[in-house]
Formats: C-alpha cells, sequence, structure tokens
C-alpha cells in the first residue's frame, strides 16, 4: 500500500510552494489535481510523473466526488507516493474532508499538507492585513455557496471589526452586494476584489459593499475582502487613529456599525 498526501498548492506562484509541497511533487508517483492549481505550478512537475486532472470546471463536469474518493484510494493500492493537490489549502473549501473519510475507511495511509490559502494570498496581494489591529479583531472566511439552504448563511457574528473574506463570490457583484447589505453591512465599507492572485494576471480593484454592485466583473478565480481592512487608505487611516487625530476619513471608515 502507498501513501496519499492531501497537498496545498497555494493560490498560483510556484514559489508559494511549500517545501515539503515541492518535495512531495517531485517524488510523487501520480499526482490528481484540481482545475484550480496553476500551469506555473504543474508545470514543475516532471512529465515522468503521471497527472490527472480531476477538476471540476464549469460546464465539464469530469469526476463526482465519489469517483475522487475512490480513484484515491485505488491508486493508493497501484502507487507508492499518491499527491491530491489542491488549490490553495486542502482544508479551505477544498472538499479534504470527504477524501479524508474515504481514505480513513479504506485504511489508506495519509497526511495532509497545508499551503496557502486564498484569502492570505489575497492579502498580500492588496498589501493589507486581514487583522490590521487598529481595525479588526477577527477574520471570517465564508461563501455564500455552500449548505443546503444557499441562503441561508449564518453572519449573525458579523462586527464592524469582522473582516469577512468571500470565496467564490460568483459572477453577480449586484447580487453579492445585495446579500451583504441584507446582512446588516453598510454601503460604504471597504471592498477588495483580487482575482487571479500571485499570477501575472493578478488584479486588486478597490470600491465599497454599495459601489460593488456596478463594478465590472474581474477575471476568475477571484475573492472578496470585505471590511474596513480592506482599503489602500488604512495606512493613513491606522496613523492618524494612533495620533488620535480623527479626522472625517476615521470617523466615515471606523465607525460603521
Ligand atoms: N482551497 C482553496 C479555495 C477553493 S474554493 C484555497 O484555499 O484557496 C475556490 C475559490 O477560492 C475561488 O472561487 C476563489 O474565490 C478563491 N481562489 C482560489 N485561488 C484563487 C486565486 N489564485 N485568485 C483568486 N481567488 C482564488
Amino acid at each position: 500500500m502507498g501513501k496519499v498526501y492531501l497537498v496545498g498548492a497555494g493560490p498560483g506562484d510556484p514559489e508559494l510552494l511549500t517545501l515539503k509541497a515541492s518535495r512531495l511533487l517531485a517524488k510523487a508517483n501520480i499526482v490528481l489535481h484540481d482545475s484550480l492549481v496553476s500551469r506555473e505550478v504543474l508545470a514543475t512537475i516532471s512529465s515522468a510523473t503521471e497527472l490527472i486532472d480531476v477538476g471540476k470546471g464549469c460546464g465539464k463536469k469530469l469526476l463526482t466526488q465519489d469517483e475522487i474518493n475512490a480513484l484515491l484510494v485505488s491508486y493508493a493500492v497501484s502507487h507508492e507516493v499518491v499527491v491530491r493537490l489542491k488549490g490553495g489549502d486542502p482544508s479551505i473549501f477544498g472538499r479534504a474532508g470527504e477524501e479524508l473519510q474515504a481514505l480513513r475507511e479504506a485504511n489508506v495511509e495519509h497526511e495532509v499538507v497545508p499551503g496557502i490559502t486564498a484569502a492570505l494570498g489575497a492579502a498580500a496581494a492588496a498589501g493589507i492585513s486581514l487583522t490590521d489591529r487598529r481595525l479588526a479583531s477577527q477574520v471570517l472566511f465564508s461563501t455564500f455557496s455552500r449548505g443546503t439552504d444557499a441562503h441561508a448563511m449564518d453572519w449573525g457574528c458579523l462586527t464592524p471589526a469582522t473582516t469577512l473574506v468571500l470565496y467564490m463570490p460568483g459572477p453577480d457583484y449586484a447580487e453579492v452586494s445585495q446579500r451583504l447589505t441584507e446582512a446588516g453591512l453598510p454601503s460604504g465599507l471597504p471592498c477588495a476584489i483580487v482575482s487571479n492572485i500571485s499570477s501575472a494576471e493578478q488584479q486588486v480593484r478597490w470600491t465599497n459593499v454599495g459601489a460593488l454592485s456596478t463594478e465590472e466583473k474581474l477575471p476568475a478565480p477571484a475573492l472578496m475582502i470585505v471590511g474596513r481592512v480592506a482599503s489602500p487608505q488604512v495606512r493613513e487611516i491606522g496613523d492618524a487613529f494612533w495620533r488620535g487625530e480623527r479626522n472625517e476619513l476615521v470617523t466615515q471608515t471606523v465607525s460603521v456599525s
């Protein structure tokens, strides 16, 4: 029996792979990867390694989750080192739960190798801190497209000091804006949209909850950071905040509720 590694590939730039991920990719007999894993990361894998795309991109549903689980178990019988490579971190909206359960139930040896999740890549790309202590005290990784009732997101814990990171926001920004507003977020609350993190096509768009409704869509994959920290002026706001100069900008931005 071989061993299955659930490996995080990070947001795209191969330099953001962990050393362990890199080492495992070099010694893997077979790699099963998602569509989110970047071309640049895939290019680091030797052409002698068997590469299977199990990605489920829009409209080209290749394999069901059950089929992927079954593949992992069967490849563990025939291959020594099986790498299941996922974009970002396997445990964040990455279906690692189902795969780990299948491996446990089949008594297959396995290990999770964490990666840099898109939220952290996005914060780095935007040059902001998700928990900037002047403006935020907690971070919530969330999405609209989860749960049995997609419209029943429980954001009861959102406060003015929460940074909300919205994975898979979808293409309809007007709907996102509406749902954020319905969740009680003020229309002036900053929002950063970050697309194609850590690649040559990376883009950061600064907007706010209200203006989001008319923003032009950025190319996928993209995520949104919503909260007081999601502003290019945060430094200015922060400096003024510490100096006690609560100018108009500070008051506007800090006193969201
Ligand atoms: N496991 C992944 C997330 C999978 S969900 C992780 O930890 O990052 C897929 C969503 O993640 C996308 O819809 C997008 O919102 C976000 N995402 C993943 N990679 C991204 C990238 N390179 N640039 C922007 N968003 C990304």
